[in-house]
């Protein structure tokens, strides 16, 4: 028997209007403009949405098809993600940080006819141009007096020309939930990009486990900074669950420079922030070197690689911010679990607990299994594979058929070694591609880096394999000492040796000026071997 329920498709444009009629008043606040801070409110968002949705298809899109962007964060660019999947076509989100071929790879690949440009990626654009084989039509994201002088773009559009021809009281269209909404590719560190194709459904459930299930709870007195980019992961699903709570949205642009960001946290009065554990560790940096306080600041969202420990431990007890710790990918469309604190909880572990990347959002599921694919238990210390399904997860690369990403059963391949505890907390012990196997036994490299980012000389570890005769691998660890600072290894391998296994401790410390870190934040292990774990 079914329930006499009313049913309506989760469709995005909801989200959208929801807080346009709801919490119109609330602004999303564009910095790192070249004319300076743009401030526009919920209910002019929507209406610039629907204008720009209702042009788009009197200019000949039609729906279904997709259409690309290459931007930085910015109220014209989250109007671009809300306009197109509202209309029914996909945004493919092109991450203008990666390599040029990669870029024009993926754009090939979505066969995008229009793509919107950040006046700031144009001469990207230009270079591109040659290589895209299917756009069309190049819409510079710029009011008509930011238009450039000359270009070698074929006749670009001016952004806001084109939504002033768009109707106000356009109405969304419905249709099936399941439709795609946008794509947005891997950075591509191993092999060529991979595309995640989210849906309307899948979105918006994402976003309403992440602002309902309390793992966020932020509501219309927060001020979120959002320096996670809209082109990787849905903008961690902020350009949904900012309508959907009536929280403020704060855009920092493109430059996510430590000491401007501060400013801003200060200055726009932000409560709640996500952002990548290397931007923290550069803003305490600057805290500790200049003195001053983060705010109003409460909370903070961090993941996308694992944080120190230290890092949360200070945030907490100098500033009073408390670390909200998440796990995801590309392929989860933004987070799928997060650091759960059970009540109870002595102070004293809780800093500990948060480090684990926790338990999943109601709505998703994870396991671990061994090489054979068989589930090990969840007893802390089992160490495996870890899958995920759920209603955000994607089930196969975009126009891949050649990659098997999800088994019949629909467990996902995530790439990642973990261990889950009786509770259920996962602990991300390594990147497969990652893991030191030494003597036959794992060494976490995110362990050991943790560790040693401990220390109080030291401002960023990385640990990576290098091949060993007698044990396979060992690991090798590169530390980036804190400015003025000079630890030795010898002091690094007494302080490491009080907190990992003897064994686990590296037979060689490299200290370098700075690690290479990827588009989105991470330190790029393919570039750390290449240079020192030859053969
Ligand atoms: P990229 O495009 O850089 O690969 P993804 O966001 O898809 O970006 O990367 C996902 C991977 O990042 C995960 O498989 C995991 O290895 C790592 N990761 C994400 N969040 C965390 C976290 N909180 N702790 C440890 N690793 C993380």
């Amino acid at each position: 028997m079914l329930g006499l329920m009313q049913d309506a498709p989760l469709l995005l444009s909801g989200m959208l209007e929801h807080g346009a009629r709801y919490h119109g008043d609330q602004l999303v606040v564009s910095a790192g403009l070249d004319h300076g801070i743009e401030r526009l409110d919920f209910r002019t968002l929507a209406q610039r949405c629907r204008q720009l949705a209702s042009a788009l298809l009197a200019e000949g899109c039609r729906p279904g098809e997709v259409l690309g962007s290459l931007s930085w964060n910015h109220h014209r660019h989250l109007e671009v993600f809300h306009a197109v999947p509202g209309a029914g076509m996909v945004l493919h989100t092109a991450n203008p940080r990666v390599f040029p071929e990669q870029i024009a790879y993926a754009l090939n690949l979505s066969r995008a006819r229009w793509l919107f440009v950040d006046p700031d990626c144009l001469e990207l654009a230009e270079r591109l141009a040659p290589d895209l084989e299917h756009v069309e039509t190049w819409i510079l994201l710029a009011r008509p007096e930011d238009m450039p002088a000359t270009t070698t773009l074929p006749d670009p559009l001016c952004y806001e020309d084109l939504l002033a021809s768009g109707k106000a009281d356009w109405a969304w269209p419905s249709f099936d939930e399941r439709t795609a909404s946008t794509l947005c590719f891997t950075s591509g560190t191993t092999g060529p990009p991979k595309g995640a194709l989210y849906s309307h459904r899948g979105s918006v459930l994402q976003a309403m486990a992440v602002a309902g299930a309390g793992v966020q709870a932020y509501g219309a007195d927060d001020v979120l900074l959002v320096p996670a980019p809209l082109f990787h992961c849905n903008g961690w699903s902020t350009p949904y669950t900012c309508p959907m709570t009536g929280a403020r949205l704060v855009f920092p642009g493109r430059e996510l420079e430590p000491a401007r960001l501060l400013r801003l946290i200060v200055e726009e009065g932000v409560t709640f922030a996500m952002a990548v554990p290397t931007v923290w560790l550069s803003i305490l940096e600057i805290l500790r070197e200049e003195g001053g306080d983060l705010g109003r600041l409460g909370r903070i969202v961090t993941g996308g690689t694992a944080p120190p420990e230290a890092m949360m431990a200070e945030l907490e007890r100098d500033y009073g911010v408390r670390s909200i710790h998440a796990w995801g990918m590309t392929e989860t469309t933004a987070m799928a679990t997060y650091s759960h604190i059970p009540p109870g909880t002595p102070p004293a572990d809780r800093i500990a607990i948060r480090a684990r990347q926790g338990i999943p959002m109601q709505g998703s599921e994870v396991r671990i299994v061994d090489d054979e694919g068989h589930p090990l238990p969840r007893d802390g210390a089992a160490i495996g594979h870890l899958q995920i399904k759920g209603h955000w997860m994607v089930r196969d690369y975009f126009r891949r058929d050649d990659v098997r990403l999800t088994d019949d059963e629909g467990w996902m391949e995530t790439g990642d070694v973990a261990t889950i505890d009786s509770a259920g907390a996962m602990r991300i012990t390594d990147r497969s591609k990652d893991l030191v196997k030494s003597g036959g036994e794992w060494i976490s490299s995110i362990d050991l880096e943790n560790a040693a980012a401990g220390h109080p000389d030291v401002l960023e570890a990385a640990v990576i394999a290098v091949p060993h005769p007698k044990w396979q691998e060992r690991p090798l660890l590169l530390i980036v000492p804190r400015p003025d600072r000079a630890p030795t290894a010898e002091e690094l391998r007494d302080f490491l040796a009080t907190k990992v296994a003897k064994w686990w401790l590296p037979d060689e410390i490299v200290f370098v000026d700075e690690l290479p870190h990827t588009a989105t934040g991470k330190v790029l292990k393919t570039a750390l071997r290449e240079r020192y774990a030859k053969p």
